[in-house]
């Protein structure tokens, strides 16, 4: 696509915003079109961890790995911005064996692992009471985690500077066709307004296989529920990203904590109005078990809780890149979406631009699942 074409993206979430933003600098004209207000999906309730430690295949490794290097760019060029840091991650489980093996197979991939009996693992990971690990824990001091509302308005500024034209409350859009599928030829708006356009991205998060499926595109989906909690501001001491048996925790801008886990997602119910209802109890304990696995034990508060869907693609692994079955439509429906949220931008508005495939993308196209007849 020549520089200037008209590039519609479609959901406000950190990868639709972080793909318009790299569009824009490309020189592409772009709307931004999103159901509610940016970051209003998963993007606005994500822990954010960023990692490539979960012993994933060599592309998504990679991939993964190009995720962390931009947000490392971003950091260096952004110094004092206190929503975004490295500074380590420490992993534990009930099973000892689980750690060696997690700590084994980073190693062989080049990441950076150790190994550390519990009483060493304070000098690495401030904010931690080394009497809640077990024997050995694992330290990996290249991980950091993002607050995600924050790109998300960081990237909308510049998207704004640039000069794109943002929609919200736009209900849930579909994608305008030609007759008998593909190419795409824009989006519309639940109330009905047409917007015309080169190529859209679908970057609805989990709602992507909903709008592709309205454009007879069907992706495997096996996005979850999820529930992310942030405290009231707590004195913690701690800085990295811990991910334990019943608690995953970072700190979070203003002195708070963001925590996640899955023990609990019976307790979560969505209601027929599409609100949620949440055991209280849950709360209590998640909160508690935050307290019980910092040093000096402070009172944790919960002030937030957003439940919600997770994008999860049906294998786990991105979908990243134009559709056979839709020429002119870009997907980017991803788990992991934090840590992959620059790079997928950046890849994603490189292939509009240019009209060539990127070489990183190609494990990741949809059609790896064989759908319709033009797989
Ligand atoms: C609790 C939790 C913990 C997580 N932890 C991590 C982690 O540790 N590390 C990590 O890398 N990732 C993590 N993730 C995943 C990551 O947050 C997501 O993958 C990422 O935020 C997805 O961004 P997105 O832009 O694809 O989608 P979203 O942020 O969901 O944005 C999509 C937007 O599209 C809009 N939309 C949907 N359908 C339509 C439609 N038809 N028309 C118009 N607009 C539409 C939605 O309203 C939404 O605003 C976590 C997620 C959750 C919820």
């Amino acid at each position: 696509m020549e520089n200037g074409r008209q590039v519609a993206v479609l959901g406000g979430g950190v990868i639709g915003l972080s793909t318009a933003v790299q569009l824009l600098r490309g020189g592409a004209e772009v709307l931004l079109v999103t159901e509610a207000e940016i970051g209003s999906g998963a993007s606005g309730r994500s822990l954010s961890w960023l990692n490539a430690g979960g012993g994933y295949g060599e592309d998504y490794y990679r991939l993964r790995m190009a995720g962390i290097d931009r947000y490392r760019t971003l950091l260096a060029r952004s110094p004092g911005i206190d929503w975004l840091a490295f500074d380590g991650g420490l992993y534990w489980d009930d099973d000892p064996f689980a750690v060696v093996d997690r700590h084994n197979a980073q190693s062989r991939a080049g990441y950076d692992a150790r190994l550390l009996d519990r009483d060493d693992v304070p000098a690495y990971v401030p904010g931690v009471d080394p009497g809640v690990l077990p024997h050995r824990a694992l330290v990996n001091p290249g991980e950091g985690w993002v607050s995600l509302p924050h790109l998300v308005r960081h990237l909308a500024e510049e998207f704004t500077l640039r000069g794109g034209t943002l929609i919200e409350h736009a209900g849930l859009c579909t994608l305008v066709a030609a007759d008998g599928g593909g190419p795409v030829r824009g989006l519309r708006t639940a109330g009905g307004e047409e917007y015309a356009a080169d190529a859209v991205v679908v970057a609805c998060g989990a709602g992507t296989p909903a709008v592709l499926a309205g454009a007879g595109v069907e992706l495997p989906d096996s996005s979850d529920l999820a529930m992310l909690v942030i405290s009231e501001p707590v004195d913690h001491g701690l800085r990295a990203v811990l991910n334990t048996p019943r608690i995953s925790l970072r700190p979070h801008p203003g002195g708070r904590l963001a925590m996640d886990h899955t023990w609990y997602l019976d307790r979560v119910q969505r209601l027929d109005d599409g609100t949620w209802s949440v055991d209280l109890e849950v709360l209590a304990e998640l909160a508690a078990e935050a307290s019980r696995v910092l040093a000096g034990h402070p009172e944790v508060v919960p002030q937030s809780w957003q439940p919600g869907l997770k994008p999860v693609p049906g294998d786990g692994e991105p979908v990243l890149g134009e559709l056979a079955a839709l020429p002119g439509c870009w997907a980017a429906f991803t788990h992991s979406g934090a840590t992959l949220g620059l790079i997928a931008g950046e890849l994603l508005a490189d292939e509009i631009l240019t009209g060539r495939r990127h070489p990183l993308l190609e494990p990741f196209r949809a059609e790896r699942f064989a759908y319709g007849e033009e797989s």
